[in-house]
């Protein structure tokens, strides 16, 4: 029998190219096999060899092109055929992206899998927007939860949004409806601060921002595509430059003493 192909779950981060890791450049720039899903950006994908098979197993909300089932089959077959694969998805394979799935199905069936980390949408989202996830005046707990998936209504957040706590959804744009009134009903302020982080990382992004109880509106009004983010929370209101007055003594002497 020839000898297995292992199986690369690689995180391919938020859409930028330059925030693939290393490890990521590598792989994708040597692989003769590449399986991706939709969320890979096309920079990403045109790094390959031009030689590399690329497979799409683009999964769009109620439309799934390839049963995950069907995918993780996919990875088995090839890798038992004696060929590595580069399993490419969107942010960080094991956030929201079955990567556990693929993983136990490798394992299951004796075939090497390797995890390469990759920067989920939330840090990526985060960074291009200027909101700190965590801050010691504002938040000390984050969460990221999925909008869709599974029962929204049957999920339990209770206490995951609110005072001192960052709130991270992944696929909330076509339930942000449902999702400001599962936040209210628990409890949380109309006027809790939020953002909408759209195509983050990408040059496209769109960084949307208003009160918790005008989500559903805000995503109408500006016609919010996916893939997007929803952050809830007083971090995001700091992210705007203007809103940042100095509050460190020795930075103000510095900036005196230049103007002196
Ligand atoms: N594994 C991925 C998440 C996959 S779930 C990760 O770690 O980021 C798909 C969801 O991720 C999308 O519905 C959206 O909510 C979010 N997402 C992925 N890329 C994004 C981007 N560039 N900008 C905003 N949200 C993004």
């Amino acid at each position: 029998m020839a000898k297995t192909g292992t199986i690369f779950l690689v995180g391919a981060g938020p859409g930028d190219p330059d925030l693939l890791t290393l490890r990521a450049a590598r792989l994708i720039k040597g692989a003769s096999l590449i399986v991706h899903d939709g969320l890979v950006d096309p920079a990403i994908l045109s790094m390959a060899h031009s030689d590399a098979r690329l497979i799409s197993v683009a999964k769009k909300r109620a439309r799934h092109t390839l049963p995950q089932e069907d995918i993780n089959a996919l990875l088995v077959r090839e890798a038992l055929a004696g060929r590595d694969v580069v399993r490419l998805k969107g942010g960080d394979p094991f956030v929201f992206g079955r990567g556990g799935e693929e993983m136990e199905d490798a394992d299951a069936a004796g075939v090497r899998v390797e995890i390469v980390p990759g920067i989920s949408a939330a840090n990526g989202a985060a960074a291009a927007a200027r909101i700190p996830l965590t801050h010691r005046d504002s938040a000390s707990i984050v969460s990221f939860v999925a909008g869709q998936c599974k029962g929204l209504a049957e999920q339990n957040w209770a206490g995951l949004a609110g005072s001192g706590r960052t709130l991270v959804i992944y696929m909330g744009v076509k339930t942000a409806p449902q999702i400001a009134e599962k936040l209210m009903e628990d409890g949380l302020a109309p006027e809790v601060p939020l953002a909408v982080i759209e195509n983050a990382a990408r040059p496209q992004m769109r960084v949307l921002r208003g009160p918790l109880a005008g989500l559903a509106d805000l995503v109408e009004r500006e016609q919010v595509i996916s893939p997007a983010l929803i952050i809830i929370g007083d971090v995001t209101a700091r992210g705007a430059a203007s809103n940042n007055t100095a509050k460190n003594s020795a930075i103000s002497a510095i900036l005196q003493e230049l103007q002196a």
